[in-house]
């Protein structure tokens, strides 16, 4: 997406990007973005600069795109053509689009490192927290089932609607966890850096809690990464 431009089927109150907006009508198409990684990646192969890694992320939800599939494949084939399969391709997603199969197969196939947002435990929770209904959580869940492996983002936040970091809401958390364990790779905690808007009333999570959250995932059987604090 263009820089102050936001797609995203989710209003996560956190979000640093404001509500959601439906401006699918300038999504650059998936012809538009292969010229343009293209042409990035030429310039960078000429430079002789291989990148760390490339990640796919956005104002918004990356796989909402309606030719995601396309575009992934393509990208995967760039990054073979110029930098070599070393140089791993990232993805950060809400996962609700994960129902899609072309999306799920685009993933599967062509992303070394695809992570997923999964912060929540309980359906009101959820709601709460994304303004969707608990079923799109479900159908999330069920989604998640069907890939092979990736990671998990957590975000954890409090406020006067919301809060995921209490006892009873991060050991349903951990029950989520628990159905997909052989799936994740790992877990990353962290909390709220940049200012999300004041109207959310929001508090960051002290890092005492934050460390106490990953103590418990760790014992859990997960890899952690507490990031930031
Ligand atoms: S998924 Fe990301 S972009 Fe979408 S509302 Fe949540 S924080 Fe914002």
């Amino acid at each position: 997406m263009p820089s102050g431009q936001k797609l995203c089927s989710l209003s996560c109150v956190y979000c640093q990007y404001g509500g959601a907006t439906n401006c699918d009508d300038r999504l650059p198409s998936a012809a538009d973005l292969i010229t343009e990684f293209e042409h990035g990646f030429a310039e960078l192969a000429a430079r002789g600069e291989v990148p760390d890694r490339i990640t796919i992320a956005g104002n918004g939800e990356p796989t909402m795109h309606p030719e995601f599939h396309l575009w992934a494949y393509a990208l995967a084939d760039a990054r073979d053509r110029h930098f070599g399969p070393q140089v791993r391709i990232g993805l950060l997603s809400n996962g609700l689009h994960l129902q899609r199969p072309s999306v799920r197969e685009a993933i599967e196939d062509c992303i070394d490192d695809a992570a997923f947002k999964l912060e929540v435990g309980t359906l009101p929770t959820f709601e709460a927290m994304y303004g969707r209904s608990g079923g799109a959580f479900l159908r999330t869940l069920d989604a998640l089932r069907e890939l092979n492996h990736f990671a998990v983002q957590a975000l954890f936040v409090r406020g006067p609607h919301v809060d995921n970091a209490s006892d009873a809401e991060v050991s349903a958390w951990l029950e989520r966890l628990d159905e997909l364990k052989p799936r994740i790779d790992r877990v990353e905690i962290f909390t709220i850096a940049r200012e999300p808007d004041p109207r959310a009333q929001l508090e960051a999570i002290p890092e005492p809690e934050l460390r106490w959250i990953a103590a418990r995932t760790r014992a859990a059987g997960h890899r952690v990464e507490l990031i930031a604090c």
